[in-house]
């Protein structure tokens, strides 16, 4: 908390703020913007009466509206924070109530498709800055949210060449403020990369728990019960939002296929090691990975604590998605 305090600003960055789905990250970014001054008025708004409901219950937004249109109006910047699979259609219902100048942004854990189904739908004076925060944790809605959420995490931010430098900046100085570190790449270089650190270790994730869950059959209680050997961690990303998911895979699909294809290759390797006792083979194979581990950890992106220092660390320690 008082690590985040140390980014809060003197004046507000922005005048009006609206945010679109009120879910882990809509009601985070609410949540850290009032408490570091980021914006002068917050609207928010979400699909769901329930979700709508209960952010207002919790006072996170100084307002909220009961449609996409009605929250974006004069909207000085607004940030999607829905489901990948559907900013094709919020941009489409917002797009004719943008103010001329407004900044348009989301979170998408993709980003090609994003900016292909957001673009067509903004007028040609709107600025896109995409930006897609390295943070998150397997729950969702309004109530999942918190302010250090994106603490010391990274946000990457994905503009298309030509955008507007001062509106790339405030992006990225709205981002610093809530406690981000900021890197600028191509839609598509971002896809490769998380295809490799996020989207494929939550398809073996969800994988391998399918398979112990078919297994649990046989074993009965004893995929639980042993659970500390290593699947419990596996489980936990497992737990991840299917809508999110399910779009990620959809809307991600020739980098995670590319990513599928040399992860394969390197299992039939392992495969092969085992098969042969090739000792030296694996050892060489996990000294190198545990290397990787280290690296994480003085990064600050994890902490050496054991059991992955759920117990011991901030909820925001959770692996990036
Ligand atoms: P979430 O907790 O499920 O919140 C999404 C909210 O958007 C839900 O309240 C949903 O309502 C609402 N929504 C769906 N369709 C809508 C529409 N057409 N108009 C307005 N609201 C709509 O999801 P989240 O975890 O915050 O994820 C949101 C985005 O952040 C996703 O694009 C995801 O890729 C990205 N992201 C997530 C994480 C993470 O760890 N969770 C990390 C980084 C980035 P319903 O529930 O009724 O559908």
């Amino acid at each position: 908390m008082a690590a985040l305090l140390e980014t809060r600003l003197d004046k507000p960055l922005v005048g009006k703020l609206a945010i679109i789905g009120m879910g882990l990250i809509g009601s985070s970014i609410a949540r850290a913007a009032k408490q570091q001054n980021i914006t002068a008025e917050i609207v928010a708004s979400d699909i769901s009466e329930t979700v709508r409901a209960r952010v207002a219950e919790l006072g996170i937004v100084d307002r909220v509206a009961p449609t996409v249109a009605a929250a974006v109006q004069n909207a000085d910047m607004v940030i999607l924070c829905v489901p990948v699979g559907v900013n094709g259609d919020v941009a489409r219902e917002m797009g004719p109530w943008l103010k001329p100048g407004v900044i348009v942004s989301d979170v998408g854990s993709v980003k090609t498709s994003v900016v292909a189904a957001i673009r067509p739908y903004l007028p040609a004076n709107a600025h896109l800055v995409p930006a897609h925060p390295v943070a998150g944790t397997e729950y969702s809605g309004p109530d999942a949210g918190f302010a250090e959420l994106f603490l010391n995490r990274w946000c990457i931010l994905t503009p298309p060449e030509q955008e507007d430098a001062a509106a790339i900046d405030t992006v990225k100085q709205l981002w610093r403020a809530l406690g981000s570190n900021v890197e600028i790449m191509t839609p598509s270089h971002h896809d490769l990369v998380l295809a490799i650190t996020s989207h494929v270790p939550h398809l073996i994730a969800y994988n391998i728990v399918g398979t112990a869950d078919e297994l649990r059959q046989v074993t009965e209680s004893e995929v639980i019960k042993f659970s500390a050997g290593g699947f419990r961690d596996f489980t936990r990303i497992a737990a991840s939002d299917p809508t999110m998911w399910r779009d990620i895979f959809l809307h991600n699909k020739d980098a995670v296929l590319e990513m599928l294809a040399r992860f394969n290759a390197d299992l039939q390797t392992a495969q092969k090691m085992v098969e042969t006792g090739d000792g030296d083979g694996l050892f060489k194979l996990f000294t190198r990975t545990r290397a990787i581990r280290r690296g994480i950890i003085n990064l600050g992106q994890e902490t050496a604590a054991p059991d992955f220092g759920r117990r011991i660390a901030a909820r925001n320690d959770e692996p990036p998605q």
